[in-house]
Formats: structure tokens, sequence, C-alpha cells
């Protein structure tokens, strides 16, 4: 690769590392040495995962991080004193072929910030997967970030071939947009949303090819002061009414000359773990809005206890349950019992009655669960669903990140 080329790469894929529709955001970090590829951070390869689960490697770059926009918490806003640089539509396509070719990447992230206008903008991500598609007959996955404003005739053309598109909403109210993005628009990103969506079931149905993996968003978190409730509401919104796949929650980290009005730190890590967490109990354990928001203090949720344990402790009276009789929907509320812990013990006690030790096998989570569970040869004892330092028993050791 000429010098050139692998200067604008270097830019424009650290450029990139700030967008998070992409599972590398909670990936350890790995730096590549110099002249070497596969860096979560500099060289542009990150990790994504496929809707039948798999992990990819994707190379995840700008196509050019000049932008028309000003918005406070980007490090590419017109105002940002950043390096810049932009591919052209070919060596966007010859990077990804060539990476492709070498078994470096399984795939294409590709956004941009706004340059001429929207649709030029667009257009040009569309000439990058268009290409891959027919003059190089590339199979591989490709991921484009979308304009919200863009004409809805390139989002068509966009979706033809790209696996993925996204939109970002940034924040979540409209009153933080207007302080911290003033030239975007809540109604028109939520209009684009909705669009996408709308043509992803229609193309399911006419059985055409319309952005096939769905599409997914991204927010930012602690750039303003929305709750982690307003953040689970606004999830609940797009998952329901605008069928998105995967709502990204980035924790908002300060950035080189970054304006006076953001927050001078990042919020901590563990506050977008359990954002992930409340999210995971709308999407697969039945949790309403309601009950998510139930299960913070104050509108957040706490960083000790993980959500479901928080919901937990507040309604005690609803436990201890028997696993061997209790309703699926119910023992989706225990802590510790995954998703897929409970479909096991619904297919387990069809055969016999199950004993704790039959649960310690099904679960990893058994210290959170005990408290809240009835086995055929266990039950708490000592009042200890009651207990009133049974959080503190339960809760994470400091920084230490639970998996539920
Ligand atoms: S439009 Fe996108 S790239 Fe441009 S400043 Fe805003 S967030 Fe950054």
């Amino acid at each position: 690769m000429d010098e050139a080329l692998a200067k604008k790469l270097r830019i424009l894929a650290d450029a990139a590392k700030y967008d998070a529709s992409c599972s590398s955001s909670g990936a350890p970090k790995r730096t590549a040495g110099k002249g070497e590829l596969g860096s979560t951070t500099g060289a542009g390869i990150c990790h994504a995962y496929t809707p039948d689960g798999r992990c990819i490697s994707l190379l995840k770059i700008l196509l050019t991080n000049y932008c028309l926009f000003d918005c406070a918490y980007c490090v590419n806003r017109r105002s940002s004193n950043v390096q810049r640089a932009k591919f052209t539509v070919e060596e966007v396509v010859t990077l990804t072929v060539e990476f492709y070719k070498r078994n470096y990447i399984e795939g294409l992230f590709l956004s941009s910030g706004i340059i001429k206008s929207p649709d030029h903008t667009m257009e040009l991500l569309t000439r990058v997967a268009k290409s891959l598609r027919r003059d190089h007959g590339f199979r591989g996955y490709i991921h484009l970030k979308s304009i919200p404003e863009a004409s809805p005739w390139l989002i068509e053309e966009a979706g033809l071939y790209a696996d993925r598109l996204s939109i970002n909403v940034e924040l979540p109210t409209e009153v933080s947009l207007a302080r911290l993005a003033p030239e975007k628009d809540g109604a028109v990103i939520q209009h684009a949303i909705q669009q996408i969506g709308e043509r992803i079931v229609e193309a399911k149905a006419e059985k055409r090819r319309f952005s096939p993996a769905g599409q997914s968003t991204q927010v930012i978190v602690g750039a303003d002061t929305t709750t982690d409730e307003a953040l689970m509401r606004k999830s609940a919104l797009l998952y329901g009414s605008f069928n998105l796949k995967r709502v990204y929650y980035s924790a908002f980290s300060p950035i080189p000359d970054g304006s006076t009005i953001l927050p001078l730190k990042s919020p901590p890590l563990q506050r977008e773990h359990r954002l992930y967490q409340g999210d995971w109990l709308l999407r697969y354990y039945g949790f309403t809005p309601d009950d998510v928001a139930d299960a913070t203090e104050d509108g957040m949720f706490a960083l000790d206890v993980d959500p479901k344990l928080a919901w937990a402790l507040k309604h005690r009276a609803h436990f201890p349950l028997d696993v061997n009789r209790a309703d699926r929907e119910w023992l989706l509320r225990v802590p510790g019992l995954g998703a897929r812990a409970v479909d096991k013990i619904i297919r387990a006690r069809r055969h016999t009655r199950l004993r704790l030790e039959d649960i310690a096998r099904l679960t990893s989570g058994l210290k959170r669960a005990r408290p809240f569970l009835i086995a055929e040869d266990y039950r708490p004892s000592g009042g200890l669903t009651d207990r009133l330092d049974l959080r503190a028993r339960l809760a994470d050791p400091p920084k230490q990140l639970s998996l539920f």
C-alpha cells in the first residue's frame, strides 16, 4: 500500500473508532505494531456479530472525516482541529477487496462525515457498496451508516447492496440534540429510521433484497443528563415501533479540544454495561419499559447490581419461585438464570424433579439465583430472600462486570 493511502487509512480508521455499532467498542483494546493490521483502535479492524451469531472482522473506516456539521460531541465536527482526509470510492473498494482476499476481514463497516450535501455523501457510500457487489462480486458483510437527510431513493439503493443499514439516534431527546447537535433534527432522524424499518418489512414480504440483516442505531451515553430510564424507554420505542435489530450504547468519551458544554469525564463503563443488560431485559426477558424503569433508582441503574437483580430485590414478595413449577415468564425474572438456562430447566423438568445441584449445572449464576428459587431439595432458609443485607451479599465486587 502506498504511503499516501496508508496515511488516509490511519486517519479515517482512527476517526471511525468512536462509532459503536461494532462490538469492538466493548472488547479489550488491541493495538497493532507499526505497519501491522489487527488493532481495534488504529488500523481499522473491528469485530461485529452477524444475525446468526458469528463474530466477524470488519474494516471499520470513514469515507471522510470532513463534515459540514458541528456536533459538539464529535471529534470530526466542522470546528474540530483534527487532521482531515478523504478516500475516493475506488480507494475504499480496493482496500476492502485486498484485505478480504488476504483474509484480514470478512466485511466492511463504512460511515462518513457529511460533505457537500447529505445526498452527495449517501451516494458515495452507496457507490462503494454497489461497486463491491457488482464489479468485484464481493460476498462479504457490508454495514453502511446512512445519512438521515438523504433522499429515500438513495436509501433504497443502499439497502440493495448493504447487509445492514443504520442511522444514529445520537442523543435521545430533542432538548439534547438542540443543545449538542443543533444542525440535526430528531424528527428527521426518527422518520428516516421508520422508513428503513418499513422498507425492511416490505422487502421481506415481497422477497426482495433490502438491508437483510436489519437496521441498528447508536445512542451516546453520558454527554447529556438523560437518565437510564429515558434511554430504555427510547430503546423500547425503537424496537417496538421501528423494528430495530440493535441499539448500541456508546459511553461518551471526552475528545481532544472538546466543547466546553460537554462533561470533562466519561461516564463509568459499568453504566454502558448496565444499559446493555437493561436492553436484554426488554428484548429477551419479557420486561416491559415500566418494569425496566422499576429496576432503576431515580432513573439510573445501580452500578453494583445488575438490573434484573435490582428488580428482584425490590419485588421480593414474588420470590422464591419453584423451578419445578413456575412459568417460563417468571423463571426469566430469577436473577442469575439466563434465558438459555431457563429453557434447559423447562426441558429437564419434564423428566425429573430438579434439585439444586441440577440447577448448578445449568447456570453459572447460582449464587445470585439461590435466594430467589426453590428446588426439590432446597428452599432458602433463615429468611434469606428477605435479608436486609442480601443486596450487599450479591453485589458485584467493585470493577467486576457481571453477566447474567
Ligand atoms: S454529522 Fe456525524 S460526523 Fe458530522 S459532526 Fe455530526 S456526528 Fe460528527
